[in-house]
Parts: structure tokens; C-alpha cells; sequence
């Protein structure tokens, strides 16, 4: 199918114009030199809404205008007390007249004489915020099924006095929301034409929650392209992981009207060799990929989710996973609040 054809399929659904499209595309000719490789960066940072934009924004367009179509008053969402995907659910909620609720687990625990990155924004945006601590020998993984129960409460209290709620889950990782990156992919790719005149040879980006990663593999298949789309971890994940977000995948194209085209274990390739020693604490490859970025390009990451990804696909570069004068894009996700987060999360970055 065609991306027009598809950009037709998409208007049937709701959608809040919120960010600013396209993001830019362009290539990073220091590092293509010092790399051997055709480097290209795709700017979601960029997408707004605030000044620290992010790939969350492409599938909150989505939430968002389906949020508002059912009539909703609130929106619930969930994350890390630095989650950037909290963070701009508010900024979207904001600009929309909606009421943020958010339920956010200590991995760190926020200092209140010293608020720090995302969860400082949310405070000066007026959101509603629940900090959900860590019971002892609790698994992150159980704190936030009950973070998601308490919220489930909350919500029912508010809607039986009449206050209509909506929830986002973590990541905006839902089929609604994953509709937001076929339009990306699509978007890439017309970019990635005008640019390097070919189909690249590979796309890297940061791989969380999977909503990005379910909706850039639709939009392949959908538009019938072979790039090998390379999803770098930023979190321990199980082996079903690839297969959820392939259903996942699905489920955004069912919402368009199209069967499923997506086997997540056969199409996806992803990478869990550079998120340790765990999610939201930093590592020394990403913090070199982080001063490599900043000093050969003036471009900033992030040590969460992008400074890994980026640590990822040197390496690959380096081992010749990646040939050498590949044509390869990188999907910049944003995340770069994290550079003013607490120093547990920062790393050694000079
Ligand atoms: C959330 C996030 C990701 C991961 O996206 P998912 O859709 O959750 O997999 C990558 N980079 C940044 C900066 C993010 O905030």
C-alpha cells in the first residue's frame, strides 16, 4: 500500500493535532566519516509539545483524539517517577483542556528539596501526581501492576460522580497508540527518499514499552518495505517480547481495517546486550555514546533509552554487524530531560 492510501486509512480514526510534523531528517556527516557508514538521524525529539519532545507524542495524537471523542474529563497514565511518556501525557492534557492523573513508581526516589527532570515539569504543569514506593522485596514489574490497580480504583470513584476517565497505559503502548508510528514509519520513509534516494539498510531506535516498536513494524509491512527495523533494549524483557508486540502490531492495523501482516518473532530484531545492569541506571557505553554524539555532532541523548540504543549500534558498527558503508537511520526518541535527572541516573558523562 502506499503511504497516501494509507494516510487516508488513518483519518477514519480520531486524532489531536499536537505535535509538529514532519520532524526533522538529516544526515550527522561528522560521525558518517568517522563511522564508515551513511548516518542519518530521525529528530523525534522534536515532535514537541513542550520544549522535550519524544516519541510519545505520535501515539498520544491518537490517545488523545480518542480521549476526547468519548468525551473524557481525566487522564490516567502510568510510569517511572521520570517516565517521559508521564510527562507528556500532561503536556498533551494540558493543551487539550484534560485533567492528568498520574500513578508513578520510585525506581529513584525523588527528592522533594531538589525535584529534578520529568517529575519537576509535571509539577509545574499542575498534574495530579501519585508516588507509588517500592514495598520491600517488591519486583518493579508487581509495583506497577498495583500502581495500575490503585489508579483502577481511582478512576471508578471519579466515574461514579459522573467524571468520564481514560486510561493510557504505560509507554502509550496500546493499539490506538502504536497507530501513531505506522504514520511515523510512513513518515520516515518518504524522508528517507527524498534523502538517500533508497529504502536505508537499517533503522536503529530504543525499544521500551514496544508501542513504537509494534507500530514502525506495521507500517513495513503495511507499506511493503524490507528494512530491517533494529530495536535496541532499554530493560530486561522476556522472550514472548517480541511476539506481544507483533500482536500488538496487528491490533493498530485491525484498528485500520487490515488484517494482521505482522509475525513479531519473525520480523522483529531485537537487541538485549546493552541495557545492564538495568532500566533507568546507566552503563559506560552509553555514556561514551553520549559524549560522542554531543562533541562530533552538538547532538544531545539520553542515558535511559537513546544513549543505549545509539551504544547498540556502534557496536554493531564496530563488530560489522552493520557494514560499512551501510545507508542507516537512527529514530532519536527524545528522553534528553533525563541529562537533568538525579545523578543515579546521569552516569559519569565527563
Ligand atoms: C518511551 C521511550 C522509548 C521507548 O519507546 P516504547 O514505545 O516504550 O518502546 C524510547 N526512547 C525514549 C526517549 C522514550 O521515552
Amino acid at each position: 500500500m502506499k503511504y497516501s492510501e494509507v494516510k487516508t486509512l488513518l483519518e477514519k480514526l480520531p486524532k489531536a493535532e499536537l505535535g509538529f510534523f514532519p520532524t526533522p531528517f538529516y544526515k550527522l556527516g561528522n560521525l558518517s566519516k568517522e563511522l564508515g557508514v551513511n548516518l542519518y538521524i530521525k529528530r523525534d525529539d522534536f515532535t514537541g509539545m513542550n520544549l522535550f519532545g519524544g516519541n510519545k507524542v505520535r501515539k498520544l495524537q491518537y490517545l488523545i483524539g480518542d480521549a476526547l471523542s468519548q468525551g473524557c474529563e481525566y487522564v490516567f497514565t502510568f510510569g517511572a517517577t521520570q517516565s517521559n511518556h508521564a510527562m507528556q501525557t500532561v503536556s498533551v492534557c494540558r493543551r487539550c483542556g484534560l485533567k492528568p492523573v498520574l500513578y508513578l513508581v520510585a525506581l529513584v526516589e525523588p527528592d522533594k528539596e531538589d525535584m529534578r527532570s520529568n517529575l519537576l515539569l509535571d509539577h509545574i504543569m499542575g498534574a495530579e501526581i501519585h508516588i507509588v514506593n517500592l514495598l520491600p522485596g517488591e519486583e518493579e514489574a508487581d509495583a506497577e501492576k498495583r500502581s495500575v490497580q490503585m489508579a483502577r480504583e481511582h478512576m471508578k470513584r471519579l466515574e461514579s460522580d459522573g467524571h468520564k476517565c481514560y486510561e493510557v497505559p504505560m509507554g502509550g503502548a496500546s493499539p490506538m497508540g502504536s497507530v501513531g508510528f505506522i504514520e511515523g514509519f510512513g513518515e520516515l520513509m518518504e524522508q528517507a527518499k527524498d534523502l538517500i534516494g533508497k529504502e536505508p539498510d537499517y533503522i536503529y531506535h530504543a525499544t521500551g514499552t514496544g508501542g513504537t516498536m509494534a507500530g514502525l513494524l506495521a507500517g513495513r509491512a503495511l507499506l511493503g518495505f524490507k528494512v530491517p527495523i533494529i530495536s535496541i533494549h532499554v530493560s530486561w524483557k522476556d522472550s514472548e517480547y517480541p511476539g506481544r508486540c507483533g500482536d500488538l502490531a496487528n491490533e493498530s492495523l485491525k484498528l485500520l481495517g487490515i488484517g494482521p501482516l505482522v509475525d513479531g518473532s519473525r520480523d522483529s530484531r531485537t537487541d538485549l546486550n546493552y541495557y545492564q545492569p538495568g532500566y533507568e541506571i546507566p552503563n559506560e557505553e552509553a555514556s561514551n555514546a553520549i559524549r560522542l554524539l554531543a562533541r562530533k555532532e552538538g547532538l544531545l541523548v539520553d542515558p535511559v533509552y537513546t544513549g543505549k540504543a545509539f551504544a547498540g549500534l556502534l557496536d554493531h558498527i564496530k563488530t560489522g554487524k552493520v557494514k560499512q558503508g551501510s545507508d542507516v537511520v537512527f529514530l532519536h526518541t527524545g528522553g534528553a530531560t533525563a541529562l537533568f535527572a538525579e545523578k543515579e541516573i546521569l552516569g559519569q558523562l565527563f
